[in-house]
């Protein structure tokens, strides 16, 4: 549980809120039904039973994009509800909802949300005191909202670069192993769950050392940009391209059953045999490959992936080994 708020920071976030909604909210609910004012009473309540619903929803789902989205519309309409019955008083139950909208959701949608609310109260200035009132606090609340929008908004492009740091590999800018990883894991927990079948491809360049020790490390870099161009541009949207390290990169094609791998590898395995070229002519990859099994880990699969790469190099190299037919038997094209 708690490792689950570690990672995933909007569900802690729904959490925190919903906590906070329980505690802060309960006790008004409380007083406004001993005040005699039932209405307010069974809005309060009408609001925290919502919030615990997508506290609930989130996290059995995980889809806290959408939750999210709901919590701050909940949050948000059960103010302007509370100041609408209460009048001044409740407005300043705005600000809260106002705010955490933008931890909710993504910057755009909680100022949207925020900027119905205000049009709503606005709409309905005369159940408060002036309309002054009313305009000074929609005034305020758009530079409160305006300020958390801006705050947002950077927020999310260091969190998409940091994102991007931890994944991408600078040099190529595909995925790294980190990434792979990831993948790997959540590949074999589809297939255990739903049997959906999944290929994995390890791809190494043939003789690459002798490039670099030719023509120098930047050549050397350039054949690696090249040949994930050459990769990206002949596999199909939905395959997944890692990059291992230095020249080894990992191909996941979920769907695909052996031979659909082998004929998807056969076509990369000639792609690269007629586009990848080095200063010293023609560059080509071995691979090998591995299907998903059912009693399979992350780590299984990708020893086996490895061990037919293995043989491809020992079989002479530009050639395709399928460890889920045989290890034994070599597909030269
Ligand atoms: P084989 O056919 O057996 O795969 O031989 P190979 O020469 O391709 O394999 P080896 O593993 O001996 O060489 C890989 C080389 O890749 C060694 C390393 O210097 C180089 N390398 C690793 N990362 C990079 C990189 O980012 N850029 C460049 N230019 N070279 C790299
Ligand atoms: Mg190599
Ligand atoms: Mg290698």
């Amino acid at each position: 549980m708690l490792q689950r708020l570690r990672s995933n920071f909007r569900l802690s976030i729904i959490t925190l809120l919903g906590l906070c909604a329980v505690l802060g909210i309960t006790p008004f609910a409380i007083y406004r039904f001993w005040q005699g004012n039932v209405l307010a009473g069974v809005a309060d309540l009408l609001i925290l039973l919502a919030i615990c619903a997508v506290v609930i929803y989130a996290w059995v789902t995980d889809d806290t994009r959408r939750s999210g989205l709901v919590m701050a519309v909940v949050a948000c309409s059960g103010a302007v509800v509370v100041a609408l019955l209460l009048g001044v008083v409740g407005l300043f139950w705005m600000f809260p909802p106002i705010v955490t909208s933008f931890f909710l959701t993504s910057p755009r949608l909680a100022m949207l949300v925020n900027a119905v609310a205000m049009a709503i109260l606005m709409n309905f200035y005369a159940q408060f005191q002036s309309l002054e009132m009313v305009l000074s606090f929609v005034a305020t609340a758009l530079v409160v909202s305006t300020c958390a929008y801006l705050f947002a908004v950077q927020h999310e492009t260091q969190r998409k670069r940091l994102a991007n740091l931890a994944t991408l590999d600078p040099l190529t800018g595909v995925r790294n192993r980190r990434s792979m990883e990831m993948e790997l894991q959540a590949a074999v927990q589809a297939h255990q769950r739903n049997g959906i079948p999944f290929g994995l491809a390890l791809l190494d360049l043939d003789y690459f050392k002798r490039i670099n020790d030719d023509f120098g490390h930047a050549v050397g870099d350039e054949v690696l940009v090249n040949c994930v161009d050459v990769l990206v541009r002949n596999i199909r949207q939905a395959d997944q391209l890692f990059r291992f390290g230095g020249e080894e990169f990992v191909l996941l094609l979920p769907g695909v059953d052996g031979p659909g791998m082998q004929k998807a590898v056969a076509h990369l395995q000639r792609a690269i045999r007629s586009e990848l070229r080095s200063p010293g002519g023609p560059v080509t990859a071995s691979f090998g490959l591995a299907t998903l099994r059912d009693d399979d880990t992350a780590d299984s699969w990708m020893e086996r992936a490895d061990q037919a790469l293995y043989q491809a190099k020992e079989q002479g190299r530009d050639r395709v080994v399928d460890a889920s037919v045989t290890l034994a038997s070599a597909l030269p094209a």
